[in-house]
Parts: C-alpha cells; structure tokens; sequence
C-alpha cells in the first residue's frame, strides 16, 4: 500500500518522511477525509485601511475542525498538504469557499476585497488560472475582488513557470500580493518583474516594533520601497495601538493583526463589521 501511494507520486518520497511515513499516510487519508465530511471551515481576518479607517479587505485563513483533535491550525497541516500535493484540492476547496462567501457579503452590500493563500505546488499547476476562473463564475464573482497572497519561497521554487501562473492569474484580474515580505530569499530584481500588486511585511517585524527600533526601520524601508514601486503595503501581526499610530505615521496602507480582530468564520463577518462600524475605538 505505501508502495503504491509512493508509485502514484500522491506521496514524495524522502527519508525524512519514510521515518513517520505510517503517521503521515494517516494525516494524508485524515485529510482526504476531511474534505469529504466538510471538516474543514473557511475563517478570515479583517485588513483595516489606514487611510480611511474602513475595513476594505480580509484574508482567507483555512481550519480543520477534526472530530478527535478538535482545532487544528494550518500550520500544523498546511506544510504537509503541500510535500503530498494534497494542497491542490485544498486550494481548489478554499477557493470555492471564499467565492461563495464573496457572492454573500456583496449581496449583504459590503464591498471587501478577499485574499487567498496559495502555494508552490499551485503555482506549478498549469491548470489553476482556469480552474479559478471556473470557480468565479461559478459563483458570479468578479475575479477583482480577490487577491492570491504567495510567499517569496513559493516563487523561487520555479520562477519561470510560477511567473507564467502568476501573469495569467493577474490578466485575468486577480491581485497578487508578496506573503511574508521580508523573510524570502527571492532578489528584488526577480520581485521587479512580477505583475505584483501589494507587499505583506512579515509579522516577525511588526509585532514587536513599538519596542525595536531595528524593526521599526526595516517597516519603514519596506513601506518605502513598496510605495518606490508603486505597490501597496500591508502590515500583518499588529496587536497593539502603539503600532497602528506607527504604521499610520510611516504611511502603511492597510493594517491586519488581533488588535483590529482574530480570524473568524467568513459567515460572521458581516455581523462583526456592523458592531465594529458602531464601536469602533482605532
Ligand atoms: P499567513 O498567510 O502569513 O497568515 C497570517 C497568520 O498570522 C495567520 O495564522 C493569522 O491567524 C496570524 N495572525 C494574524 N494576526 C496576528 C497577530 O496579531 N499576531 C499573531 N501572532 N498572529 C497573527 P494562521 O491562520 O495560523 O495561518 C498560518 C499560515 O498558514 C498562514 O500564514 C499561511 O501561510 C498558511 N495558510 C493558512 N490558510 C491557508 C490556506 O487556505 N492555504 C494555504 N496555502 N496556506 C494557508
Ligand atoms: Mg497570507
Ligand atoms: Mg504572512
Ligand atoms: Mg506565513
């Protein structure tokens, strides 16, 4: 049986994985599972405009609510699903969930642009930017309400075939946005010419920055060179004020973090809008 799965290419074959690979060919059929008993729950977090003190955006953060293990956090299977190439029907199913939850909030009347995680393994298929587009209009949802966040790594794993994804996805009106910006190892030459639209600045410099002048300098050049190229930065990891005046001070675009709110069901956000609207304290 492990043959056969490792034969099919579902599994990758590597000594690190062979170590636990009983454990991890049940985490693959756990989660193939999870998909068929609708296990997984499509969360998102509000982005606060700094401009205009509107939510204007939200970003699509995957759980798995397991019957045994209660709640699990991406972390903890997201990494997996991309080594087994599972992470594609993932995607497939986070996509189709933030587009029925998109066609919801524009008929509640709220106009929030709403991002999506994508991986590697995504990027290397040539079949995703038509997939998406089935996706959308499926649900009558216009493929600029969605931003596709991916991580620099993500891209350098095959620039040349990740950039013909990433330009095909972006002229079919998805904005592309550079995850964790800051922690990659990509050369600003190759991020030049990628059709990208916005900077995420990784939450390692954010959190703390009311506290480090260090941090506070690399968000303040990132703002900087974001804004050099005509991009729009995002902060992520913002938990407190002190770092929301800062951002504001440094000309930040948009802020997202537990001090404006944590991840919530995509179903409750037009409720929490409607509360934060009436007391909002930022
Ligand atoms: P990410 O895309 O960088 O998402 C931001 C993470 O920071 C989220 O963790 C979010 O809950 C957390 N976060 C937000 N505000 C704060 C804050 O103020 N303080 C702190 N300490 N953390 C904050 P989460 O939801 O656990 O997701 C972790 C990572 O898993 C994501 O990082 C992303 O790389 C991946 N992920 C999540 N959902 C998906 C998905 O649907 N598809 C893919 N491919 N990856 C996903
Ligand atoms: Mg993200
Ligand atoms: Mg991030
Ligand atoms: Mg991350």
């Amino acid at each position: 049986y492990v043959a056969k799965q490792l034969k099919n290419g579902a599994v990758i074959y590597s000594p690190e994985i062979d170590k636990s690979s009983q454990q991890n060919l049940s985490l693959l059929s756990d989660m193939r599972a999870a998909l068929e008993h609708k296990q997984f729950r499509l969360y998102v977090q509000p982005k606060l405009s700094l401009h205009t003190g509107q939510i204007v955006a939200a970003e699509a953060l995957v759980r798995w609510i397991h019957p045994e293990r209660n709640f699990i956090f991406p972390d903890q299977f997201i990494p997996f699903a991309e080594q087994t190439g599972f992470i594609r029907q993932l995607t497939h199913w986070v996509m189709n969930a933030a587009a029925a939850a998109s066609r919801d909030w524009q008929r509640a009347g709220l106009n929030i642009k709403l991002s999506v995680n994508i991986s590697t393994r995504d990027l290397l298929d040539q079949e995703l930017p038509s997939k998406f587009s089935g996706i959308l209009q499926q649900h009558q949802v216009a493929a600029s309400s969605f931003c596709l966040e991916i991580t620099e790594s993500a891209i350098m794993d095959d620039p040349v075939r990740a950039h013909q994804t990433l330009d095909r996805l972006h002229a079919m009106g998805m904005e592309l946005s550079i995850d964790d910006f800051g922690t990659g190892y990509s050369s600003l030459a190759y991020l030049k010419r990628l059709p990208v639209d916005e900077l995420k600045i990784d939450k390692s410099f954010v959190l703390k920055m009311e506290k480090n002048a260090d941090d506070t300098k690399i968000v303040k050049s990132t703002i900087d060179l974001g804004h050099n190229m005509g991009l729009r930065v995002v902060a992520e990891g913002v938990e407190n004020a002190e770092v929301i005046s800062l951002l504001t001070e440094l000309g930040c675009d948009h802020a997202q973090g537990y001090h404006i709110a944590k991840p919530m069901p995509a179903s409750d956000l037009p409720a929490w809008l409607v509360e934060w609207n009436q007391h909002q304290t930022i």
